[in-house]
């Protein structure tokens, strides 16, 4: 079954057509226990189309048939270990070239199922998924063990081999380029895959899977299944004859993730998790330069990203200065809310409406706890889920609105004074995804940089991911890394050889 969806828009004339089945073994199929959910336009509240839903069932089917693509097709023709790397480079790079032939339409489902502004999904998200999968369609035929001298009589190396099935979970905020950071390594080094999409944002992935089959991969080698998180997603976790699982969501959903791998076959575990990121900004930074990026730094994306700047810090000295700037910068960001498909809109609606829910109760309960909504606060900006961009002052360091991830377009600004005062604040918190540094002082700003306890900093600059450079949490924010040539160790396992001579 399919649906068609035709976009009639100032940005994008079209049509979509995806399927709304289960893609398992390079084929579409219905759930065994037919279930279906509604996939909804944000931006409008209403329904776009229904998919199916998978149960743990079909997870069995799919393991089952991702075993025997890697196993017996591996080592007799065209995957895993036995073939050469080169196959699989030039297998994802054709599936980029497709996905380049098509990225106005992914870019257009991409907003539809999400909110986000239809540009950015084309440069950002599209564009940002096809750099990747390019990226590790390098890696493919680079993947390296080492000899390792011990003494005359042996030979002794080391091997990179893949891990065989590998599970891999989603969540709904960057759903095509999650997808990518997660499919292209792990295909990359030979591994079959069994992935679930959130089930919020599942038509990217879902339409993804033609243009995998286009490409020539062999059946089974990547399987896409659309299921809730307690039941597929858990059916993930627990599955025996998956030996690695990576996971992007939040930190309630890792913990879970890991207990069910700790409680079933022990299989190795990524995890990339929530965050409560600083902006920290110094006297001395260019202010304009500072306010670009930590606007872009929370706003981008309406906050729905692990990344965001969701903590401002601001040194005493240009603190009422930058609140100005910056609240007139929300209020236009704000002013500007409206179709993601039409060329002026600079703010879309939150995910879905739980998230809206989700996000104005946190802004009630920063009332609540005495801190001052300073601008937006409010719904607004079209029909769908919009909250305008939020600033919050007089925050104190226990509240909610301060220490847990509200995951939408809401910044605490915090007033500081020196250097040491501002990191003991900034690692006041349990997440340690990123940090976001502004100085022109270089000294002070990678000495703030390397003090803060985050997997990523950003210096003068904010949430600009590169595909080269390793991404993960300290503290609990995430287990492992992706991205550069650390995401090939996460999807290899190594194996010491000792040969006698
Ligand atoms: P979520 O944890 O609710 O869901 C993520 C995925 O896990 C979804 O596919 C969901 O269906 C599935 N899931 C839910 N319960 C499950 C269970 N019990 N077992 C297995 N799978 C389950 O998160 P979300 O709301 O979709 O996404 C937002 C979160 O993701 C935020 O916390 C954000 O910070 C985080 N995130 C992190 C990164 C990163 O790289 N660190 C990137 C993007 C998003």
């Amino acid at each position: 079954k399919t649906f068609t969806h035709t976009f009639d828009t100032p940005a994008f004339k079209g049509t979509a057509t995806v399927n709304t089945g289960l893609f398992i073994g390079g084929k579409w199929v219905d759930p065994v226990d037919p279930a279906s959910i509604d996939v909804i336009n944000p931006a409008t509240g209403k329904a776009i189309a229904t998919i199916s839903l998978a149960s743990s069932k079909d997870i069995d089917i799919a393991v089952d048939v991702a075993k025997k693509a890697k196993i017996i097709k591996a080592y007799k023709t065209s995957w895993g270990l036995k073939a050469p790397g080169s196959v699989r480079a030039k297998l994802l790079n054709k599936l980029a070239d497709l996905l380049e032939k098509h990225s106005d339409e992914f870019a257009a489902l991409e907003s539809l199922n999400t909110g986000k502004i239809f540009a950015t999904a084309k440069a950002d998200d599209v564009g940002g998924a096809i750099s990747c999968i390019r990226y590790f369609a390098g890696w493919a035929d680079k993947v390296q063990g080492r000899t390792i001298e011990t003494n005359s009589t042996k030979l002794t190396y080391s091997r990179h081999e893949p891990y065989g099935v590998v599970g891999q979970i989603i969540p709904w905020n960057y759903p095509l380029m999650m997808l990518s950071w997660k499919i292209s390594p792990a295909l990359a080094t030979g591994n079959a895959i069994v992935l679930k999409p959130s089930e919020v944002t599942p038509l990217t992935a879902l339409r993804i899977c033609d243009l995998v089959n286009e490409a020539g991969f062999p059946p089974g080698v990547l399987n896409i299944v659309n299921g809730f998180g307690p039941t597929v997603g858990q059916a993930i976790a627990v599955h025996p004859l998956i030996e690695k699982i990576a996971f992007t969501g939040s930190t309630l959903t890792g913990r879970k993730i890991l207990k069910a791998s700790a409680e079933s076959n022990l299989k190795d575990v990524t995890l990339e998790l929530g965050g409560k990121s600083p902006t920290i900004i110094f006297d001395d930074a260019d202010v304009e330069q500072a306010l670009k990026w930590a606007s872009h730094g929370i706003f981008y994306n309406m906050g729905q990203s692990c990344t965001a700047g969701s903590r401002i810090f601001v040194q005493e000295g240009i603190y009422d200065t930058f609140l100005a700037k910056f609240s007139a910068i929300a209020k236009s960001v704000g002013s500007a809310a409206g179709d993601p498909f039409d060329e002026g809109t600079k703010h879309g609606p939150q995910v879905s409406s739980t998230q809206f829910d989700r996000v104005m109760a946190y802004i009630d309960s920063g009332k609540q706890e005495g801190a001052t909504v300073h601008t937006g606060g409010e719904p607004g900006g079209g029909e769908g889920y919009f909250i305008q961009p939020t600033i919050i002052t007089d925050v104190k360091p226990e509240m909610k609105v301060v220490q847990e991830e509200i995951f939408g377009p809401v910044a605490v600004l915090i007033k500081f004074k020196t250097e040491e005062e501002v990191i003991e604040s900034a690692n006041n918190t349990t997440f340690g995804l990123a940090s976001h540094v502004f100085s022109e002082n270089l000294g002070r700003a990678l000495r703030v940089a390397h003090a803060l306890e985050a997997g990523t900093a950003w210096v003068n600059l904010s949430q600009v991911p590169e595909v080269a450079v390793p991404f993960g949490g300290y503290k609990q924010s995430g287990i492992g890394r992706e991205m550069g040539e650390y995401a090939v160790n996460t999807y290899t396992q190594v194996k010491g050889v000792h040969v006698n001579l």
